[in-house]
C-alpha cells in the first residue's frame, strides 16, 4: 500500500461530518495529491476503499489513477 485516504471536514469541523476524501501518499500523510493540507488527526482509510462509493476529491482521483494505474480493487477482477 502506497497511499491512504484522508477525510476533509466542512466548516464545522469533525462534528459537521466528512465533506470528501482526499488521497495522500504514505510518505507525506498531511499533503493530499491535489495539494491540500490535511489535518494531522483527520480520519484515514485504506486506499482500497477509493472508488467504493466514498465521495472523493476529483483532482486527487485523477492524479491517483495516474500514480496507481492498477487499482487494488481491480486486482481480483483482472485476469493474470
Ligand atoms: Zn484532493
Amino acid at each position: 500500500m502506497t497511499h491512504q485516504l484522508r477525510a476533509e471536514y466542512g466548516a464545522e469541523g469533525r462534528s459537521g461530518g466528512i465533506r470528501m476524501w482526499h488521497v495522500v501518499r504514505d510518505t507525506d500523510l498531511t499533503t493530499a495529491l491535489c495539494g491540500r493540507r490535511m489535518g494531522e488527526d483527520a480520519d484515514t482509510k485504506p486506499e482500497e476503499e477509493w472508488g467504493t462509493g466514498l465521495r472523493g476529491c476529483q483532482q486527487c482521483g485523477s492524479l491517483y489513477i495516474h500514480e496507481v494505474p492498477f487499482h487494488p480493487a481491480d486486482w481480483e477482477r483482472s485476469p493474470r
